[in-house]
Parts: structure tokens; sequence; C-alpha cells
């Protein structure tokens, strides 16, 4: 048997960060930028009002209150050829270009808000209320540097600074397949012995969550024909094929057969609970990687956090590649299978400043709901096989996300 460990590392072993690609700026969040972004003209790129008020000459303002007369308006938008003279002031908006002449804004609140005649009633320092050009950003600043991750914000500073394309590395494209002759598509008629699929549904929403384009294809009956014949007509569009089911030792496993047929996959146990059946190998003219997780849906989605969504993260070239991890207290003990890394669904909380868990599920794999109501993983090592009421656990925190 392999560890989980072992495992992760033969995958990363053929996976790497994808060809850099330009992307329209909103295609581009949620990816990696590689290229240095520069600003071609400074932020702010005029002096502007920070407020709503009225433009003036400080040096005018030698008492309060003091009455000046109000010679136009200027509203964000086009420059105005407005000119303040000594003595007179122009309304002003946030965001406005200031008018030649002016240095300082009175906001309308020292004021009685006069539209021909203004009474001032606090004097303004010199540049008070004025934002001024570059302060935020200057001509020639790198404003994003190569690596860094595309936010929301970041996504706001590169339009600020006029890109609407990025250099980016693209999501990575996860075709997702379920097998097995018992599925039929959610909301469909069940016959007996029949399931609605469920695992293609939550691992293209896993991948989508880890930052991946992910493609449901959906079901796939155990037929090795029909099999490989998906498999093939989809590498086309797959940076990554993740298929459900049909990898143990029953004898109906199609996915077992037909990928070792296409490529380089292998099928081992992985020494974890759930989810020890894993293949993974290549397939395809562009050796695309392909994972044949296995058909219990909480083995499903377990070793996807555990192996692919550090596949896609590596492929986005985002670190870090695994979920955030944090220490927790057990509220009670916790049971481990020997010599196997379990993967406890608990839910984690924070009570009296500490982070604690406790189990919201039994251990078999097929038990979704309680994997649903699970916020986060305890992750109990493999020569640990309880972990007392009180003592520290290390807890894998499933975020719950769109992209
Ligand atoms: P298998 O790995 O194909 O032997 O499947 C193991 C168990 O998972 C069986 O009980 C299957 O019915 C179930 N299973 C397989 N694929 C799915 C799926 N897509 N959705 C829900 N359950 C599944
Ligand atoms: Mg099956």
């Amino acid at each position: 048997m392999r560890s989980v460990d072992e495992h992760l590392a033969r995958v990363l072993q053929v996976i790497g960060p994808l060809p850099a690609l330009e992307l329209g700026l909103m295609d581009a969040h949620g990816c990696v930028l590689t290229e240095d972004v520069v600003a071609p003209a400074p932020l702010p790129g005029f002096d502007n009002s920070a407020m709503d008020g009225y433009a003036v000459r400080s040096e005018d303002i030698v008492e309060v209150p003091m009455r000046l007369p109000v010679v136009g308006d200027i509203a964000a938008g086009p420059a105005s050829p407005l000119r303040v003279q000594p003595g007179l002031c122009v309304r002003i908006m946030t965001g406005a270009m200031m008018p030649a002449g002016a240095d300082a804004v009175v906001p309308v609140e020292w004021t009685d808000g006069g539209v021909a005649q203004v009474r001032i009633d606090r004097r303004p320092e010199p540049g008070a209320h004025v934002r001024r050009s570059g302060e935020d950003v200057r001509a020639g600043d790198v404003v994003l540097t190569a690596g860094s991750y595309l936010g929301a914000s970041q996504i706001g500073l590169a339009a600020a600074v006029g890109r609407s394309r990025l250099l980016v590395r693209p999501r990575p494209r996860v075709v997702v397949v379920s097998t097995g002759s018992e599925l039929v598509e959610p909301g469909e008629q069940v016959g007996p012995g029949m399931i609605q699929d469920s695992n293609s549904p939550a691992l293209t929403a896993s991948a989508i969550e880890a930052g991946a384009i992910a493609y449901r294809v959906g079901i796939v009956p155990d037929d090795p024909r029909r099999l490989a014949d998906t498999l093939e007509d989809q590498l086309v569009r797959a940076d990554i094929l993740v298929t459900s089911g049909g990898v143990s030792v029953g004898a109906y496993d199609v996915v077992k057969e037909v990928l070792s047929r296409l490529g380089t996959v292998s099928f081992d146990k992985v020494a974890m609970q759930p989810g020890m059946p894993q293949g993974f190998g290549t397939i395809g003219p562009d050796s695309t990687p392909v994972f044949g997780l296995p058909g219990n849906p909480v083995s499903a989605l377990v070793s996807f956090e555990a192996f692919v969504r550090p596949a896609i993260r590596t492929m986005l070239g985002a670190l870090p590649i695994e979920r955030p991890r944090v220490s927790a207290v057990a509220d009670v003990a916790l049971d481990s299978a020997p010599g196997k890394r379990s993967f406890l669904r608990v839910q984690l909380e924070v009570r009296e400043g500490a982070y604690r868990v406790r189990p919201v599920s039994g251990a078999g794999s097929h038990l979704l709901a309680g994997m649903a109501r699970a916020n986060a993983l305890a992750v109990v090592p493999e020569d640990v096989t309880r972990v007392e009421a009180g003592q520290p656990v290390e807890v894998l925190v499933l975020e719950r996300r769109g992209r």
C-alpha cells in the first residue's frame, strides 16, 4: 500500500503550471498573473476634489464666516474651462478635476450650500480635500507583480491602470465523468436498483471551487467501449480528466480496464480512509492526466481534496495548493483506522477563542449527508488510532464558495 503523501508526490510529478495565456480582464479573475503590470500614467491621473463642496483659493479665506460669489459648477466628467479668480469660487463635486487657480476644497458641510453665493464657516488649509495626481500610483510604477493572485481588488487595479487584457496562467479545464450502469441523471426517474448520479455534480462543483473550468459530461454506463469512446472524445478539451467509480475489484470495474489500455494509468491502494483505491496516470497524445476516483460519494470527494485539488492549484500556479489547515481541539474522542490517514467529516467552530471540532457523520463512505454537514475534515495520521477528547487534531478547512 502507498501512503497519501507518496501518491500525491506521484501526481505532482507529472503536473506543472499551465503555459501563460493572454485573457480578457474578467476571465483573468482568480488566475495567477505571469507579467508585471506597469502603470503608464499616474493614479489619480489629475488633481481632483475629494469632496462635494467649493473649490477655492485658500488664501482668499482670511476670516470666517466669509461670503464668496459662486461662478459655476464642475461635476465629475470632462475637464471644465472654468478658472477660479481671486475672491471667487466654483461649486465642485467629488472626482471632478480641480479648476485652475483653486488650491483647496471647502466641503459643503462647512458652508450654507449656496448656489449663487456661498457662506463659508471654516478655513481650509492649502491643499485640503484635494486628491493629488500620482498620490496612489506614479507613472511607471509596477502595480502588480508576476506571480500575484488576481482577486477582486487586483482586477480593479489592473482596470484602473487601463488594462483590458492580462497575461496569466489560465484555469485548467477539468472534464468530469461518472461511471456506473446503476446511475441516472439527477431529476430523472430512478427504477429499482438505480441511483441518482451525485458524483459528477459534486466533483464538477469541487473543480470549480478549486479554480478550474469544469465540464460535467455526466454518466457513462459500465461498458468499456462507451467509456473509451467518451474519454477519447473529451481529451481535446481536457487539461485533467476525472472519472468516478469502477476502480475497485468488482467484475464490472471498467474504468480500470479501459484506462489501463489507453495510457500509463495505474491503480493503487492508497492508505487512506475513505478513498483507498486510486487510479492515476496519463492518457492520449498530450499525456493528459487522468484521475480514476473511487465511486462511493464521500471517497470521491475526499480523494478530490487529497489529489485533484492540489493538481488543479498546481496548474493554476497558485499557492498554497491545499486547503487551509488549522489545529483544533477535539470535543469528543475521534477514532481512526490503523495504518491509514483518516479524513473525518467534522464541524469546525471557534469557541472561547479556540478552534473546536466534533464529528458530524459516521465513517461510511456512502454517507453523503454527513459530508454535506461537514465544514472541515479532521486529518488523523496513519500511526494514530484515537484522538482523545481535548487533544489537538489537524483540520482541513472546506470553505464553501463559488468562483
Ligand atoms: P464503484 O466504485 O463503481 O464500485 O462504486 C462504489 C459505490 O459508489 C457503489 O455503491 C456505486 O453505486 C456508488 N457510486 C458510483 N458512482 C456513483 C455516482 N456517480 N454517484 C453516486 N454514487 C455512485
Ligand atoms: Mg461502479
